[in-house]
């Protein structure tokens, strides 16, 4: 991702000067801050379209070399106990046979040695696509969307992955489910971030 970026969600910024994206200078969010790969410009738009919907599994080798290229010494340097992919909730998973993000990180977490969590954080509602929604809807759309497994949790840091960030609602909505459960840093990679918002 070309510099400069948002130095707590890693959007690319249009100026030099500023530290933060209009976003996080407006909001506090949930996680400590996160990386992204890729803009979600047209052709990422197509590549994860068909990662997820034409069933590409395969692009998830490519996915997490990038991730790990990119992002992978910040990953490093947060020390994290886990890698947390965001969880589909399982009627949508069992509809696409695979969740995109664990696809990612179980790959990105065998090259960074960082362990795969997936049975700490579940998507517990069933909420309507995200991107025809704005903003505040995400976010309602998203309220208590994920719930923790209390007695699982032994993580202190984690780093949640996701293959698109464009608003952290949803970021924002699984790292405030885990900061309740006793992780006190949450952190996110995501392979594409949006420029909007
Ligand atoms: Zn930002």
């Amino acid at each position: 991702m070309a510099e400069p970026a948002c130095k707590k969600c890693g959007k690319p910024l249009e100026a030099e000067e500023i530290e933060y994206c209009g976003d996080c200078s407006r909001r506090k969010h949930a996680y400590i801050r996160g990386k992204a790969v890729f803009p979600y410009d047209g052709l990422m738009r197509a590549s994860i379209a068909r990662f997820k919907y034409r069933n590409r599994r395969e692009y998830a080798d490519f996915y997490a070399a990038e991730l790990v290229k990119s992002c992978g010494d910040a990953a490093r340097a947060w020390e994290a106990d886990a890698l947390i992919p965001i969880p589909l909730h399982r009627s949508r998973r069992r509809k696409r046979g695979f969740n995109q993000a664990e696809l990612v990180a179980r790959k990105a977490g065998k090259m960074l040695g960082i362990p795969v969590e997936t049975g700490v954080l579940l998507r517990t509602k069933k909420t309507s696509p995200q991107k025809e929604l704005n903003d505040t809807q995400r976010r309602a759309n998203l309220k208590n969307a994920f719930q923790v497994r209390q007695n699982d949790v032994r993580l202190r840091k984690v780093i949640l992955v996701d293959d698109i960030y464009t608003t952290g609602s949803t970021i924002d909505a699984a790292a405030a489910a885990l900061l309740e459960h006793g992780v006190e840093k949450v952190y996110f990679l995501a392979i594409c971030i949006g420029r909007g918002f």
